[in-house]
């Protein structure tokens, strides 16, 4: 097992993957598809799971912490798909989100063509256990553009280009 291995496992062990390199890009997102979906998992009352959920919230910082990967990284190496389903928004939502219904939390989904986005605090080391810690800083994006879905637009095709950028050099 190589120490660049990640795991990501949601909480009852339900759904588990291997990430073969550690992620190209950490972030927390507040666009209002990441707050408004992860809401509406991890209000109900059955939510037990790892919160997506950024690890410094405050009015300005409350939005999802995501961890990017290319989708070749990764091997779902357990998956109860009776126990997956996924969460959109709105009638226009472009993002599937997939979470597991026993635990609540939220797994990976298709970030853009060949990227994937985890759920970054569900994320441990190759022993499986040890939370992973990102060795670069986090960025905050989409902060306060929530709900300006111009703005949102713009920060999305910088991230995107951004991708391309990596993909190309990595
Ligand atoms: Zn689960
Ligand atoms: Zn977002």
């Amino acid at each position: 097992m190589s120490s660049n291995e990640h795991h990501l496992k949601c909480k009852c062990s339900a759904f588990e993957a291997v990430f073969n390199t550690p992620p190209r890009m950490v972030f927390n997102c507040q666009c209002h598809s990441c707050v408004a979906a992860i809401a509406a998992i991890e209000s109900k009352e059955s939510f037990n799971g790892t919160s997506m959920k950024c690890n410094t919230p405050s009015e300005e910082n409350s939005g999802a912490a995501i961890a990017i990967y290319k989708s070749n990284n990764v091997t779902v190496t357990k998956c109860d798909e009776s126990k997956v389903a996924f969460v959109k928004v709105g009638e226009d939502g472009k993002i599937a989100r997939p979470y597991c219904t026993e635990c609540g939390t939220v797994l990976f989904n298709v970030w853009a063509p060949n990227w994937c986005a985890a759920n970054l605090n569900a994320l441990t080391t190759s022993d499986g256990t040890t939370p992973y810690e990102p060795t670069k800083e986090v960025m905050n994006v989409n902060c306060k553009s929530s709900f300006d879905k111009t703005k949102i637009q713009i920060l999305n095709i910088i991230l995107y280009l951004l991708v391309c950028y990596l993909s190309l050099y990595h």
